[in-house]
């Protein structure tokens, strides 16, 4: 009993992971994800860490997002495919596995589309407290798809932003995005017929869109003084948002380097173009040093560290709250060389 016990890995599907984060709060779930986000940040050096290996096609990519330290290796499988909703699929879809180093054995197999949304969030929230300027109220946030609303609630609640101007290309999604958001009555919504006027008189932009092209959501005139920029839309090559001349409007901030030269904003520039790992910030404890005008850029293309901290608290949570179902998946035995045994 007590291998079979040892060998089981703990699933967590969909609904069991929606109904949990319902109950809790999905803000609780990304106050709880911050901390995490930063000890894993503050412990950067002792991470194995390789830029995501991608499988690419015309209409999107697929891709695996490993990372591990010397007590817990995980993995995300995860898709990006802009056309998908016109075939009513989403763009995004993941699956994450946490797995134990000591033996390897696989300890928890989770739905990963949600927690993806949720991470994402909490990592734009966590990288704007130690760049953004202080008392950020105003947001733009361009793209209102299915990260959208995760972003709003994410500034709002964790950072103090009280109106954000909304826009998209889909009148539906911004639509969708204050109907799903309406019961949140502190926080002002606008509904903008462009990225120009969103971006008028804010102090945060954050761009989500999804295009499989080099798009220019954000030109250099949209920028106003004292504006911190948070790309997540743009995370694939071949896939940015911003007209390049922005990164040189201010300071330049990343996951990991070596993955984000393929993949972020800056995979347009010169290899000796300069940036900051946000983890070297995060190491500090302390906000940047930066004046009212400055311009910051957090050039996000999501990185498996920050799926790792999901993944470590969701375990954490998922004991705690006995939640989700422990499965056989992987061989229990007694004599573990005799594994043609379980056919006899
Ligand atoms: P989605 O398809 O649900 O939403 C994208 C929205 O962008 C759509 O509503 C679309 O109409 C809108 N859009 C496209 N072009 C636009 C334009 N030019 N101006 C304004 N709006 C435009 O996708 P999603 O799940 O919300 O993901 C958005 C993007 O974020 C994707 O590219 C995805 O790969 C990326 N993403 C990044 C991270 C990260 O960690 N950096 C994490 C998750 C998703």
């Amino acid at each position: 009993m007590e291998i079979f016990d040892s060998a089981k890995t703990l699933y967590l599907d969909l609904p069991t992971v929606a109904a949990f984060i319902k109950d809790e709060g999905v803000e609780t779930i990304m106050e709880k994800l911050i901390p995490y986000m930063e000890e894993d940040y503050s412990k950067w050096d002792e991470f194995a860490k390789i830029p995501r290996p991608t499988h690419h096609s015309p209409v999107g990519v697929n891709e695996l997002m490993p990372v591990g330290n010397q007590e817990i290796f995980t993995c995300k499988y995860v898709n990006g495919h802009p056309s998908n909703p016109k075939d009513k699929c989403l763009t995004v879809v993941a699956i994450g596995l946490l797995a134990d180093v000591a033996h390897g054995y696989p300890k928890m197999l989770c739905e990963m589309t949600l927690l993806t949304a949720i991470r994402t969030a909490a990592n734009s929230v966590m990288a704007a407290k130690y760049l953004a300027k202080e008392n950020p109220k105003k947001m733009a946030l361009i793209g209102n798809g299915c990260q959208s609303e995760f972003q709003a609630i994410a500034f709002h609640k964790l950072l103090g932003i009280e109106e954000i101007n909304l826009y998209d290309i889909d009148e539906k999604a911004t639509d969708k995005l204050i109907k799903n958001l309406s019961h949140i009555k502190d926080l002002k919504l606008n509904k903008c017929s462009s990225t120009r006027e969103a971006c008028k008189g804010v102090d945060i932009i954050t761009t989500v869109t999804a295009d499989k092209k080099f798009s220019i959501i954000l030109t250099e005139d949209m920028i106003e003084k004292g504006v911190h920029i948070n790309c997540v839309g743009g995370d694939c090559p071949g896939k940015t948002e911003l007209d390049s001349k922005i990164l040189f409007m201010g300071d330049v901030y990343v996951e990991f380097e070596p993955q984000s030269r393929i993949e972020g904003e800056i995979q347009h520039m010169d290899e000796d173009f300069k940036v900051t790992e946000i983890a070297e910030v995060i190491k500090t404890g302390k906000r940047i040093d930066r004046k009212e005008d400055d311009i910051t850029i957090f050039d996000s293309v999501g990185f498996a560290l920050e799926d790792f901290s999901i993944l470590r608290l969701i375990y954490d949570l998922a004991r705690e709250n006995n939640i989700g179902k422990m499965e056989l998946l992987v061989p229990a035995m007694e004599d573990c060389k005799n594994l043609y045994g379980l056919l006899k």
